[in-house]
């Protein structure tokens, strides 16, 4: 039997920097409240215009070290190609097995004028989280025994072309880890540098300002949830 860990909270996207670029503050905050949070790359993102493998990956490990989660993994599964394919979704479930977190994250949408690989990740991640669960399949996922996800958190995509079908939305409070967030996607210099760098942490500070201010905090992420948040005491979620 393979190792096995349980870990509270992972996040699964398909491209190094996705993640700190959608949901970089929650996990940063996760991490800081003690809860074990890992970071599942599906692809290593390259090759791309100005990254090499060597440099991806030492910038991936730094950003994953600025949001303080206990670990990161980047996945074979191809950049550009990624698709939902049963061989995927094997080997998706089979890392989902080995690290039987109780919430996956993933994200959430159609990128219609970005890489097709994001949507693809999301119909992964729902086969996966299915198939995580399964008995008599073992042989399937390297011979882990089966797991059951508690919840799937959507993590919209930042700008759609079309509308998100969310029923369910809740946001995070990260103030007090909007900087990290922020650094780690500085991190990614091959991808954001100069004016590209400017850009994108413009952009970020507005919408997670913007979602802050719906949410009545400073700066947000908002997260759909795969069913209506529960609670015994209401006050503890308001
Ligand atoms: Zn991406």
């Amino acid at each position: 039997m393979p190792d096995e860990m349980k870990v509270d909270v992972l996040a699964v996207a398909p491209h190094p920097d996705d993640l700190e670029i959608q949901c970089g503050g929650t996990l940063a905050q996760l991490a800081k409240l003690g809860h074990t949070v890992g970071m599942i790359h599906m692809t290593n993102g390259e090759p791309t215009p100005r990254g090499t493998l060597e440099r991806r990956m030492a910038e991936t490990a730094e950003a994953a070290k600025i949001l303080g989660v206990a670990f990161h993994e980047v996945l074979d599964l191809p950049n550009r190609e990624l698709m939902d394919t049963l061989e995927n979704r094997y080997k998706l479930a089979a890392t989902l097995r080995k690290y039987r977190p109780r919430v996956l994250m993933t994200m959430y949408g159609r990128t219609v004028t970005a890489s097709p690989d994001h949507y693809q990740a999301q119909l992964l991640c729902e086969a996966a989280r299915f198939y995580s669960r399964l008995t008599k399949w073992d042989d399937r996922f390297g011979g882990y025994p089966p797991h059951t996800i508690d919840h799937l958190v959507y993590i919209p995509i930042m700008v759609s072309a079309e509308p998100l079908q969310l029923q369910w939305k809740f946001a995070v409070d990260i103030t007090d880890t909007m900087d990290q967030k922020l650094a780690a996607i500085s991190a990614y210099k091959s991808q954001f540098d100069g004016e590209r760098a400017e850009s994108i942490l413009h952009r970020i500070r507005s919408i997670s300002g913007a979602n802050g201010g719906v949410a009545g905090v400073k700066y947000a992420e908002i997260f759909g949830a795969d069913r209506p948040v529960r609670a015994t005491d209401p006050l503890s979620i308001l």
